[in-house]
């Protein structure tokens, strides 16, 4: 059976991290009957150049018929003129929608070697390993009525609508207990049921599935603020969290500082799972394409390469290979190898030999 891998590295370092990215595959493919197909396409800035769209429907074909997209970054300042429809952002967008990729899935991991990196003190972050899994596709980033009017009185309004359907509560909170399952088996679903409405709805109906099909797993309910605030007091206290489309893009991105550089964070966007598996998915580091660094041969590609390793463990089923590849990579920073981003006294490697000490690493461990 083969594994069909769409590559897309869109622009500026995404270019140049997916290049490391396809040696490690080709690593497991030799190494591991790892046995991945893959094929290229364009997005963002370059399919803009190249198609005068942010996707184009083949490309789109092509990630409707692979298991996993592995997604580079997209945009830049060349790009920031082209119409709104346009702009390489919106090939991101169509591949969530018309993949319907409604669970995002962002691992706070705070490799030891690197716990000087975080803000807060090492004996909070050390060995952190936590997983927020953020609602994509509903909320109020989506719900309708929205908009801008002008009044009467001379004011204008602005409105959001947060709207959430229990179909939409339940499959996502599905999602979180079946990971927490593979994990520590404990969540945390963060809502604000105190003051809203579709909290309470959220609260309801997470319990409600809980009792029905996960009473294995320990939950808990946590207000969003509260959430923010034990994030940084004791992070470790978390295994998975699962919320919103709006908290969760706030909670995240909180998570995500625990860990020091956005050159060592992965994340991955899945739709439904069947078996365990994840049928559509696609994985893409949480940085943008840094055109302050691009073509310099400087950028982190760890941030990649751990998305490829949650591809792995998502869409193929490959723990032990995802294992592995984490492993090589926290051997890799204990040895002491950085790039620039994470090297503290100035002493760093470029993006390609970061590409290969993981896969010396991977060697090594490989026949240990
Ligand atoms: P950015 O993530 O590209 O960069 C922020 C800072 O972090 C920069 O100083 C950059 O050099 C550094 N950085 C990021 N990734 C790094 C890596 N792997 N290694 C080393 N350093 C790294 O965010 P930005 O500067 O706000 O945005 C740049 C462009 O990327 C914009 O066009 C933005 O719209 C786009 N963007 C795209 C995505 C995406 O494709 N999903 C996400 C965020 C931003």
């Amino acid at each position: 059976m083969t594994n069909k891998i769409l590559i897309l590295p869109g622009d500026g370092i995404g270019q140049e991290v997916m290049i490391e990215v396809e040696k490690i595959i080709g690593w497991f493919n030799s190494n591991k009957d790892f046995n991945a197909e893959i094929e290229y396409g364009l997005v963002g800035g370059a399919s803009y150049d190249a198609d005068g769209v942010a996707i184009s429907d083949a490309t789109m074909q092509l990630a409707q018929k692979s298991d996993a997209v592995l997604f580079g970054a997209v945009g830049g300042p060349k790009w920031d003129d082209v119409a709104y429809e346009h702009r390489p952002e919106a090939g991101l967008l169509r591949l969530r929608k018309e993949l319907d990729l409604f669970a995002n899935l962002r691992p706070a991991i705070c490799f030891s070697s690197l716990s000087d990196s975080s803000s807060l003190k090492k004996e909070i972050v050390e060995d952190l390993d936590i997983l927020i899994v953020r609602e994509l596709t509903g909320g109020v980033y989506f719900g309708e009525p929205r908009g801008i009017e002008e009044l009467e009185n001379g004011n204008r309004r602005g409105t959001n609508t947060q709207v959430y359907e229990t179909w939409e509560i339940q499959r996502i909170a599905e999602v979180a207990f079946e990971l927490a399952r593979k994990r520590k088996n404990k969540v945390t679903s963060s809502e604000k049921r105190n003051v809203m409405e579709s909290g309470l709805l959220w609260y309801e109906e997470v319990k409600k599935i809980h009792q029905e099909k996960y009473n294995d797993v320990e939950l808990d309910h946590m207000l969003a603020d509260n959430c923010g605030m034990q994030l940084v007091r004791w992070p470790k206290q978390f295994d998975v969290i699962v919320t919103d489309n709006l908290f969760g893009d706030m909670l995240s991105d909180v998570a995500a500082m625990l860990t020091g550089s956005l050159g060592m964070l992965p994340s991955a966007s899945l739709g439904k799972a069947v078996n365990g598996l994840f049928e559509s998915a696609l994985y893409e580091p949480v940085h943008g394409s840094a055109p302050d660094i691009s073509g310099q041969g400087i950028a982190n590609p760890l941030a990649s390469i751990l998305s490829f390793s949650m591809a792995l463990k998502y869409s193929f089923g490959r723990n032990k290979d995802s294992k592995l590849l984490e492993d090589s990579i926290s051997k890799v920073l204990d040895d002491g190898s950085r790039t620039k981003d994470i090297a503290d006294d100035g002493d760093f490697i470029s993006t390609s030999e970061m590409g290969n000490k993981v896969i010396e690493n991977l060697e090594i461990l490989n026949k240990e």
